[in-house]
């Protein structure tokens, strides 16, 4: 370690000492709270920005991270107050997610396999309901005899057969396949694809739609999705990871403290939060989506390509209804209870307890669905999602309550679920996501080309923790 990390060492271990007394939680002690200035200041308290703390723990770096929601955690968010305890974000981790499986090792949390849901598929397209088995001869199955077998969530890697695959995420930047940054949609009809088959991939889609997704960057994320190994869960849910990474980082972490502006000037950083408070930091961690840092006020010049990607980088909203069965109607009318539609239902997934048995059944609604209902106050969503489900199987009237709804889109810390590239968007910002900029570095999943979810996430953090280190130093 150079001679100015030592000093900073020295100075941190000061302020450990005089933070030791404050309670783990939310509160810092007064006297860490009275410090403005820091050497890094981190935004946002998700898995990226914990685990940069923690680096910067590790080395003795004095920072403070600004938490804006008074949980730690941001799209990992286990709802543990209610029974068998249902992740309302991110729920799969991957056997070959090296740098989450290293921390989560380092943490002493454990992972388990996915506990399944209820057995079955139930389709709901144009207005008809089948059975898995019986989609294929469904009077709701409008696609050509070619892909008549084929459920809906099965055309898009079918289609995707006939086109080019990338054998590694970074292949999206080879100059071969620059060509694919066009609309999904356009590279699908190239290879085949008719207007139902489109309409049905558009249904669910992880993006905003067909029409403006890139090819190529729904390419890359099947790249990272090859590469991540078996799916696991951390037992006793996701939240256990960032509870376990705020731990030994807590003292230096404020919560409620969300920021506004950042304003960069010559040899510093100075941040203001929406209670006017403000500090200043000689290098800063920004580790918020860009969904949410078109909303802060930037003073600081930042590169074309930077702005453009803060603007447009694309955020899908995903709005869940959690939904407690009185009893199992499903047994009334012989339909499995998971269902995938072409409705504002957006898909159905079901939850069960060690007995196997159905406790819950959760709506995945994502795309412009979850627009339409994120209109509407969160008690008015549950009573659509139920009727249009009563609908649907009349065998469930009144037999659901909803527990709770959970818009990502309306959450003002999030703005979204998931980034994803808009045609033209990877040639055009993609090398800048993560590019530093001035005094401001930037982390989040959203920065992080090779991997995706919480392991970019994670891997992100490391790498901006070594950026701002080798700076100071
Ligand atoms: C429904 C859903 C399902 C998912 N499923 C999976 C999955 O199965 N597997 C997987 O790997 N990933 C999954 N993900 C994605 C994964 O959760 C994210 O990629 C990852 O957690 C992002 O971490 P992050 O630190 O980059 O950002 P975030 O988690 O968004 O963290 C940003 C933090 O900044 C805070 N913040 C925001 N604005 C401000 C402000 N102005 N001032 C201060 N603080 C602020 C937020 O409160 C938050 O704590 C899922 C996400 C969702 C929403």
């Amino acid at each position: 370690m150079t001679d100015s990390l030592t000093s900073m060492a020295i100075t941190r271990r000061r302020l450990l000492l005089a933070g030791s007394f404050a309670a783990v939680g939310t509160v810092c002690s007064p006297v860490f709270a009275q410090r403005k200035h820091y050497d890094v200041i981190i935004i946002g308290a998700g898995l990226a920005g914990l685990q940069a703390g923690c680096v910067l723990q590790k080395q003795g770096v004095d920072f403070l991270l600004l938490e804006g929601s008074q949980r730690v955690g941001g799209r990992v968010y286990t709802l543990d107050e209610l029974p068998g305890r249902p992740e309302a974000g991110a729920t799969q981790s991957g056997t070959k997610y090296h740098a989450l499986n290293q921390v989560i090792g380092e943490l002493g949390i454990g992972t388990e396999n996915i506990r399944p849901g209820a057995p079955g598929m139930t389709l709901l397209v144009n207005d008809r309901l089948s059975a898995l088995e019986d989609w294929p001869a469904s009077a709701g199955n409008l696609l050509p005899e070619a892909l008549k077998d084929t459920p809906p969530y099965g055309l898009l890697p079918k289609l995707l057969r006939n086109g080019r695959f990338l054998s590694r995420p970074l292949d999206w930047w080879q100059p071969e396949n620059a060509g694919l940054d066009i609309p999904l949609h356009a590279y699908l009809a190239d290879l085949g694809a008719g207007e139902e088959a489109l309409r049905l991939v558009d249904a669910n889609l992880n993006g905003e739609s067909i029409r403006t997704l890139s090819a190529l960057d729904l390419l890359r994320k099947l790249a990272v999705l090859q590469a991540a190994g078996a799916p696991m869960n951390i037992s006793g849910g996701s939240q256990r990871l960032p509870e376990a990474m705020y731990a030994p980082i807590s003292h230096a972490v404020l919560m409620g403290k969300q920021v506004t502006a950042i304003r960069q000037a010559q040899t510093s950083v100075e941040l203001i939060t929406g209670d006017a408070d403000r500090f200043t930091c000689r290098l800063c961690l920004i580790a918020v989506p860009f969904s949410v840092l078109r909303h802060i006020t930037m003073e600081a010049t930042l590169s074309q390509a930077k702005q453009q990607a803060i603007r447009e980088m694309g955020y899908t909203p995903v709005t869940h209804v959690l939904l407690r069965p009185e009893r199992p109607f499903w047994r009334d009318d012989g339909f499995s209870p998971n269902m995938w539609t072409d409705t504002d239902l957006g898909r159905v997934f079901t939850q069960t307890d060690e007995q196997g048995e159905v406790i819950r059944l959760r709506t995945w609604i994502q795309g412009p669905a979850a627009r339409r209902v994120d209109g509407m106050p969160d008690h008015e969503i549950g009573k659509l999602v139920v009727s249009l489900l009563e609908r649907a199987r009349p065998a469930a009237k009144s037999q659901l309550e909803v527990e709770r709804v959970i818009s990502w889109g309306k959450n003002p810390f999030a703005h979204g679920a998931f980034s994803h590239y808009l045609a033209g968007g990877v040639g055009q910002f993609s090398r800048d996501v993560n590019r530093p900029e001035g005094l401001l570095h930037f982390i989040g999943a959203h920065t992080e080309p090779s991997a995706s979810g919480m392991e970019a996430a994670v891997k992100s953090g490391v790498r901006g923790a070594r950026e701002v280190i080798n700076r100071l130093s």
